[in-house]
């Protein structure tokens, strides 16, 4: 397996280094802090835009928008890595069209990507959007979700409640999955874009978190809330095209391997913290902690090159479902262990909440959940063992 990199995607990572450093992780200790997200007009904001950041891969109306060559997944993946050894909750604050942009670019017709991913080809002031599934009762089992979306004249009308959504209450529209038909699980789901501002939409409320506080979670209502046919993401039955996206996502997934890389890149920095705080302290001498942190260097190591493995079948266009869910249920538990070595090496430091260790044991928790649990991964896992459909 050859996980060597071009030189564009090492200046890449050298670029994410020196930013990571130097803007990322004070903004997410403050936010920490803080106790709340970063406000919109967050200066951090405004430079993160001001440095490119934020655009869509979207090509524009005509085709010629300057994006530079897309990075491989491998790339992009130590690129989340090395943000997230900086700050997580800050990746996910960061300005962007974020998650909906891969479904808008991969089902979106021509108008809605103009529409909704125009206003990020090149952004007057920090954008975001984001997309919501998950609700009250609605987590893990994403067939289960109670949001309606009715046909009423020229539009839709959703009803429903929506939480722990990135962003929401910042977003210029949120992709809402709604049911036009619960008996039909997945299958009676539609995606529809709901622009701020639309009558209905709110009772935002930003959720409390153990960690990751640079970014708001957020919990919202939809009432009898209208909006035209044209929201309707793809548009009325595509269906060719809409079950060719479906398949490719049920074939390559690259949103676990990305989680999985946050959580090594969170893991890396409390092994890095813990490191040094042993160092500082002369705990090196002790064979128990030396072995303790080879133990860790060593679980680290195997969990990316596992992430790597999955990135490199996703470039291939090979089927990657098992190594990727592989990949996340591994990372998100060797981060987590890597934190809890720091957290005891450290001891009552860490318990008096303010050494950066004791903030990644809080923020990595949250990649054991999203994007499916540890659980969830295991279970697709085996039951690929035995041959049962995920
Ligand atoms: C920080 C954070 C950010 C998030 N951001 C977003 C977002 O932007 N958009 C969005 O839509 N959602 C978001 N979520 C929600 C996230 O996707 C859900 O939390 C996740 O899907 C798990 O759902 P749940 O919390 O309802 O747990 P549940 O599904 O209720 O699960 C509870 C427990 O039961 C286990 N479990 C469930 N089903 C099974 C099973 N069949 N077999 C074995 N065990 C099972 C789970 O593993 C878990 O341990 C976010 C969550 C967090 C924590």
């Amino acid at each position: 397996m050859d996980f060597s990199i071009d030189p564009e995607s090492r200046r890449r990572l050298e670029e994410a280094r020196a930013w990571g450093r130097e803007a990322m992780r004070p903004a997410g200790i403050e936010a920490d802090r803080m106790g709340a997200p970063l406000p919109v007009d967050h200066a951090y904001f405004k430079r993160f835009v001001e440095r490119g950041g934020g655009r869509t891969r979207w090509a524009g109306p005509d085709g010629k928008a300057e994006r530079g060559p897309r990075a491989s997944v491998v790339t992009t993946l130590l690129l989340s890595e090395e943000l997230a050894y900086w700050d997580r909750g800050i990746t996910v604050a960061d300005p962007g069209p974020g998650l909906p942009e891969a479904s808008v670019l991969g089902l979106g017709t021509e108008e809605q990507k103009e529409r909704f991913l125009g206003p990020f080809l090149d952004l007057d002031r920090p954008r975001w959007a984001c997309f919501a599934m998950t609700e009250p009762g609605a987590g893990s089992d994403a067939a289960a979700i109670q949001t309606q979306a009715r046909r009423d004249g020229d539009g839709w009308i959703l009803n429903g409640a929506k939480c722990f959504i990135g962003g929401a209450s910042r977003a210029d529209w949120i992709l809402v999955q709604a049911t036009v038909d619960p008996t039909k699980g997945r299958g009676g789901q539609r995606s529809f874009f709901v622009e701020q501002g639309t009558p209905g939409l709110g009772d935002f409320k930003i959720e409390k978190k153990m960690g990751l506080k640079a970014y708001e979670s957020t919990s919202f209502r939809l009432e009898d809330c209208r909006v035209p046919a044209e929201n309707l993401l793809g548009g009325e039955p595509r269906h060719e095209q809409k079950a060719g996206f479906k398949r490719a996502m049920a074939t390559f997934n690259a949103g676990r391997p990305v989680i999985a890389a946050n959580a090594v890149g969170i893991g890396r920095a409390a092994l890095d913290e813990a490191l040094a705080f042993a160092r500082e302290h002369e705990l090196l001498g002790r064979d128990r902690i030396r072995d303790r942190l080879e133990a860790m260097t060593r679980k680290l190591r195997m969990a990316r090159l596992l992430c790597l493995r999955a990135g490199q079948l996703a470039d291939a266009e090979r089927p990657n479902v098992v190594e990727a869910s592989t990949s996340k249920a591994m990372a998100a538990t060797v981060g987590m262990e890597a934190a809890t070595l720091g957290m005891e090496l450290i001891g009552l430091v860490g318990v008096r909440g303010d050494h950066l260790i004791e903030k990644l044991y809080r923020d990595v928790k949250a990649m054991d959940i999203v994007e499916g649990t540890g659980q969830i991964q295991r279970m697709i896992v085996a039951r690929s063992l035995v041959q049962l459909p995920r």
